[in-house]
């Protein structure tokens, strides 16, 4: 019923209890939930628990913030083979964050730009995380415009502008947990978009919604956000769950 699209269920955070908390997401009702990677190891670690699990599926991608320097080109062929593992369904995360002054922008640029390429040429969506970067997203977004360019802004928290930029490129809106906290733009977002161009996530283990904030997230909280979703757009609970799941295998091609 629930859907957790962005989960970095493999991390080292989980390692304590992970079959318990993948027993709480079960009984909790969550029918899908995709691991993210962010670089070569963890994007192997999702591929593994994807592999075990036949509700989990893996993205393999490079998180900025792991792009330090120039990106060798061993390591993106890496990633173009991780990519051919079954129960991949997207190139993620990738993207960019300036959020630190000391972050090398110049060779999140590129890597990003590397990895977009490689997500077009499998023909698989993009997981993008975007942090203080925007004009620099979407002027590389246009650049890389091409008729198998999609994908998902996860963890979204630009304000009804940015999203309607977003929507026009071909990117969905990826809802995650801060839309519970006070001063959220997400409900105006939320509003203003349509249920079609939504889905939910948790970005655990950060991120946790109202009540848990400030502790571990876990993927059984994703309710909280569907909830959320449901009565700033009051629509019934199970209808919102429904839908966004439609969204998400539609886009990832999961059946
Ligand atoms: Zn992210
Ligand atoms: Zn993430």
């Amino acid at each position: 019923m629930f859907t957790d699209t962005h989960c970095h269920l493999s991390f080292p955070e989980f390692d304590r209890d992970r079959p318990e908390v993948i027993e709480r997401l079960k009984t909790g009702g969550i029918s899908l939930l995709i691991d993210p990677g962010t670089n070569t190891e963890t994007s192997r670690k999702a591929i593994e628990l994807a592999s075990i699990h036949s509700f989990i599926y893996a993205n393999v991608g490079l998180h900025p913030h792991e792009v330090t320097s120039t990106v060798a080109d061993s390591v993106i062929s890496e990633f173009a083979l991780l990519a051919h593992s079954p129960k991949v369904v997207a190139i993620g995360e990738i993207g960019l964050d300036y959020h630190y002054p000391d972050y090398n922008r110049t060779a999140q640029i590129d890597a990003f730009r590397r990895m977009l390429s490689l997500a077009k040429t499998l023909d698989l969506p993009a997981v993008i995380h975007c942090r203080d970067a925007w004009d620099d997203m979407l002027r590389i977004l246009d650049e890389e415009k091409h008729s198998s360019l999609r994908g998902v802004m996860h963890c979204f928290s630009g304000d009804t502008a940015l999203a309607g930029e977003c929507l026009r490129r071909g990117f969905k809106l990826s809802i995650p947990g801060t839309v519970t906290y006070k001063r959220s733009l997400l409900p105006e977002v939320i509003n203003a978009v349509s249920l079609d161009d939504l889905l939910t996530e948790t970005d655990a283990p950060y991120l946790a919604p109202i009540p848990h904030r400030g502790k571990r997230n876990e993927p059984a909280f994703v309710h909280y956000v569907t909830q959320a979703i449901a009565s700033i757009k009051n629509i019934p609970l199970d209808e919102t769950a429904a839908s966004i799941e439609n969204s998400a295998r539609k886009l990832f091609q999961i059946t």
